[in-house]
């Protein structure tokens, strides 16, 4: 059994260590075949059934309905932003943006290059501590869809309930997908990248509902075109192989912890330790709004900065990992995953109090 240190990494994640272990051993030796996971064809019996099951699991744990394609995609969650316009605006058309953070502020600068982008809703000015409530904004009525993130991985805010919108509602979901219970049929188009909540980087899953499919202008690059790999069960041509098998590894083992709900149930109960421990003191605090606040990544600065690389160090010497905030805010981050256990949770509170009470500034 190896040593595990507690992760808080934003991504690429921690991953429960059943499937590190099963995905060494399969990469040797797949099902008795003889062959390494990652040498067998795409095509053969033995992985076409390996990305149904990551298929099906998928269905099943978001009971995602039957008038949706399920896609395994490479080119990260940053190639949807120029994807999605591209397929979905052509040339000229509108869509709507809220810009929550980097990375709906990445998504937009890609869309300006194939719409008319509409940004009714930006906390740019306030680095990006909240998102906004339905009545902030409103969608013009030539919007061809809406598009928020549902979690800003950066910051540390969420949106506690969607938007609420006649039009295609599309969402990154990049580090919140499969962490609470959402109604899939209310999208145009979900994507998440696997690597903060559902595996390994090298694949991203857009669930799109068929009919958007038919959008995509003609002179679309072929492998740019979402009915390209809809048509193939993302059998176009050789697909991420090995991160669809993780994924799928780490979809088992979400179903075996009892699903979505039960992932939900935890994952409320975990942040709500952290942020208990947040709000107790004045000596932490919170990068988000309260009413933003994320279940996934926890963004909270120390009285100074100096004080922050002291905590961060003294952290990692107790096994406490990757507590580092992102480079455009600073201060500290604990990313909260699924797959990170409880017990993390708890002895990151346990530390923060002790260190508290011995570098009172
Ligand atoms: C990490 C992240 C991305 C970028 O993912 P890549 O796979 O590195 O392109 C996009 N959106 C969100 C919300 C993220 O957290």
């Amino acid at each position: 059994m190896v040593d595990r240190v507690y992760n808080f990494s934003p991504g690429p994640a921690t991953l429960p260590v059943d499937v590190l272990q099963q995905a060494s051993r399969d990469i040797v030796n797949f099902q008795e075949t003889g062959m390494g996971l990652i040498e067998l064809s795409h095509r053969s019996k033995e992985f076409m059934a390996v990305a149904d099951n990551t298929e099906n699991l998928l269905r099943e744990l978001m009971e995602i309905p039957d008038n949706y394609k399920v896609l395994f995609l490479q080119g990260g969650a940053s190639s949807q932003f120029f994807m999605i316009p591209m397929n979905l605006l052509g040339s000229g058309k509108k869509a709507t943006y809220l810009n929550t953070g980097t990375w709906s502020k990445k998504a937009i600068k890609e869309a300006k290059l194939f719409g008319d982008i509409d940004v009714p809703f930006s906390s740019e000015e306030q680095t990006f501590n909240r998102v906004p409530t339905q009545d902030e904004y409103s969608v013009n009525a030539d919007s061809e869809y809406l598009y928020f993130v549902s979690n800003n991985t950066i910051y540390g805010t969420q949106f506690p309930e969607f938007p609420e919108t006649d039009k295609d509602l599309i969402s990154d979901m990049s580090s919140d997908i499969l962490s609470r219970k959402i109604d899939v049929s209310k999208f145009g188009l979900i994507f998440a990248g696997a690597q903060k909540n559902m595996g390994p980087a090298g694949v991203t899953v857009v669930i799109i509902r068929e009919d958007l499919l038919e959008k995509t202008p003609e002179n679309t690059p072929t492998m740019l075109t979402y009915k390209t790999h809809a048509d193939k069960g993302s059998m176009f041509n050789t697909p991420p192989c090995f991160a669809i098998y993780a994924v799928g590894e780490v979809l088992k083992w979400l179903k075996k912890q009892g699903g979505v709900s039960a992932m939900e149930k935890r994952n409320i109960e975990k942040a709500n330790l952290l942020y208990d421990c947040i709000d107790s003191t004045d000596y932490y605090r919170g990068h988000a709004e309260k009413a933003s606040r994320s279940l996934m990544n926890i963004s909270f600065n120390l009285p100074n900065a100096d004080l922050e690389i002291k905590f961060i160090a003294e952290a990692a010497k107790i096994g406490l990992n990757g507590l580092k905030g992102h480079r455009s805010i600073g201060g500290c981050r604990a990313s909260i995953y699924n797959a990170f256990p409880k017990k993390g949770v708890e002895k990151l509170v346990a530390f923060m109090k002790e260190f508290e009470a011995s570098n009172k500034g």
